[in-house]
């Protein structure tokens, strides 16, 4: 688009952020609207006042008086009814449409009025500035009304009404040019003014969903960090005490991590824990929850599984990541992980005493030779963890 067009014209060229901006607005640019069409009508009303001083009580006041309390109840109708619009190209086509029957009506009162009285309607200018500023629509759904009434003026002035002389077309011809300019200028710099803000506000919008984000997440791994597993887990705990649906935690600790570190560096240390976790995601739906709960410890929480399907998915988690390779290891290199279970219970006061559980089987799974998975006993039966 050329430079003059998007300065009087500043919509964003981004049409989608048009169309957010757009919505956003919906609701101030509808109150404005009707702020300023309730103020066009009292003017109109008022002018009933000045038809029966300048046309006395004849027939032509009588045609004058019915158009312009038409006019009223037609605009009153229409305040009513934006009211309840919820959709922009709604309430931008009616208000558009409505602002050019509007003009109509206003040229047709001119035609009909004596010329003494044209010398007088100042009105007519205001009118055009109140087009440009007061209705919040698209460019040209301004620029069109305006231009309507500004030619139509002009045109009455020069061919219809032609006993006014040339000081009052000329007068006539540079305020409606002036008040044209001004009216660009003004509702350019307005809303040109109004989509900046939008955009800083939706940079900003941007910038703390990304801030909450990060917050949530784990930096080496992307996946959740400790703090929102365990946020979510409690909410999850909180739900199985109510639905009693099952839910199964998994505590996994690489074996012999320190080995890898010490053995390849903390390059292909931290390599692995991406490499595992990218596999661990793998291997659960998306609904199940996986957290880095300390350096190369991690933990899945389960909806829905119960010990034996938990079971299945730790064991198969175990055979996998025994056959992964080290990025810049030995190619025969191989690590593996160990994984304790439990499931929740109602005897489970809270999500740390699941957790508990859970990190006690791990600890026998460990005990046991690790690269095993290992089940924490039910809590009634008080007995230590079940080995697999
Ligand atoms: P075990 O089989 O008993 O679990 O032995 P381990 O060596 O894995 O256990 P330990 O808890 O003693 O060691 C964990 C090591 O993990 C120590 C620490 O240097 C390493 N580690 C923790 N966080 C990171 C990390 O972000 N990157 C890397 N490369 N290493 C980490
Ligand atoms: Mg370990
Ligand atoms: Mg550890």
């Amino acid at each position: 688009m050329r430079r003059w067009r998007r300065w009087i014209d500043p919509t964003f060229t981004n049409p989608e952020l048009e169309e957010k901006y757009n919505e956003a607005y919906l609701e101030e640019n509808i109150s404005i609207s009707r702020i300023s069409l309730v103020v066009w009508q009292c003017a109109n009303v008022a002018l009933i006042g000045m038809d029966y001083l300048l046309s006395g009580s004849g027939r032509l006041f009588l045609f004058l008086l019915g158009l312009r309390l038409t006019v009223f109840a037609y605009f009153f109708i229409l305040t009513r009814f934006l009211g309840k619009v919820k959709e922009v190209s709604r309430y931008q086509q009616t208000l558009f449409y409505s602002i050019c029957i509007g003009v109509g009506v206003f040229l047709l009162i001119n035609l009909t009025r004596p010329p003494t009285y044209l010398q007088h309607s100042v009105i007519d200018v205001i009118g055009v500035l109140c087009i440009y500023l007061v209705f919040p629509n698209q460019f040209l759904f301004r620029l069109i009304p305006a231009l309507l009434l500004t030619a139509g003026s002009i045109l009455l002035y020069i061919f219809v009404k032609t006993g006014l002389g040339p000081g009052i077309i000329l007068v006539t011809l540079v305020s409606y040019g002036l008040v044209n300019f001004l009216g660009l200028l003004v509702s350019a710099r307005l809303y040109r003014a109004r989509r900046t803000e939008y955009r800083s506000h939706v940079a900003e919008q941007a910038a703390q969903a990304k801030i909450a984000r990060l917050a949530m997440q784990d930096d080496l791994t992307g996946i959740a960090n400790r703090r929102h597993f365990y946020r979510q887990a409690e909410a999850e705990f909180a739900h199985f005490h109510r639905s009693k649906q099952p839910l199964t935690l998994l505590m996994l600790d690489l074996d012999h991590f320190k080995r890898i570190n010490d053995q390849y560096g903390h390059g292909v240390g931290d390599a692995v824990l991406i490499r595992f976790t990218q596999y661990v995601s793998t291997q659960i739906r998306q609904e199940d929850l996986l957290g880095r709960v300390g350096g190369e410890e991690f933990a899945i929480l389960l909806r829905d599984a119960t010990i034996d399907q938990a079971k299945t998915i730790g064991e198969r988690i175990r055979a996998g990541v025994a056959q992964l390779p080290i990025f810049g290891g030995d190619d025969a290199d191989r690590f593996t992980v160990s994984i304790g279970i439990a499931t929740a219970e109602d005897a489970d006061a809270s999500f740390d005493v699941l957790f508990g559980r859970a990190d006690k089987a791990l600890y026998l799974a460990k005990q046991d030779g690790r690269n095993r998975v290992a089940i924490a006993a039910p809590v009634v039966s008080e007995g230590k963890g079940r080995n697999e």
